[in-house]
């Protein structure tokens, strides 16, 4: 049923489960990794994305030991270290760090406001974007 979780969790065991158990260091790095980050798997047409708390559980189970809240914020979140990166995608999976982007339709620039509409769904948009639409500007 979470196949896409299990194949995730197998590849990181597979390629950094040893280094884990031996150096915090690495869980630190598979946390920053992991933390609200997108990750696909393109020939399986996977992807996997672990909130703070998510990616803290996953190391206990690798590494086998729980400390409560040891990995929680460990370190910053999305960053995906030369290390950690290549060795998952060694395995087929790639992760995404570009930051979520303006929902305006001809826009690229970085959300940065994110609201409910007037229309009702939520809506996140870059500054420029944001205020044009509280001035009452729609597209
Ligand atoms: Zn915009």
């Amino acid at each position: 049923m979470f196949e896409n979780y299990t194949l995730f969790e197998a590849a990181l065991e597979k390629r950094l489960g040893d280094q884990m158990r031996a150096d915090d260091e690495i869980c630190k790095q598979v946390w920053s990794a992991m933390a609200n980050v997108d990750w696909y798997n393109f020939e399986r047409e996977l992807s996997v994305g672990y909130t703070f708390r998510h990616a803290s559980e996953v190391i206990y189970v690798i590494i086998g030991r729980y400390d409560d809240l040891k990995w929680y914020c460990c370190a910053p979140p999305a960053v995906i270290s030369p290390l950690v990166g290549m060795s998952l995608k060694k395995e087929g999976w790639i992760g995404d760090i570009l930051p979520e982007i303006c929902e305006h339709p001809d826009c690229i620039q970085r959300q940065m406001r994110g609201f409910r509409s007037d229309e009702g769904p939520m809506l996140s948009l870059c500054n420029e974007h944001y205020d044009a639409y509280q001035r009452g500007v729609r597209w």
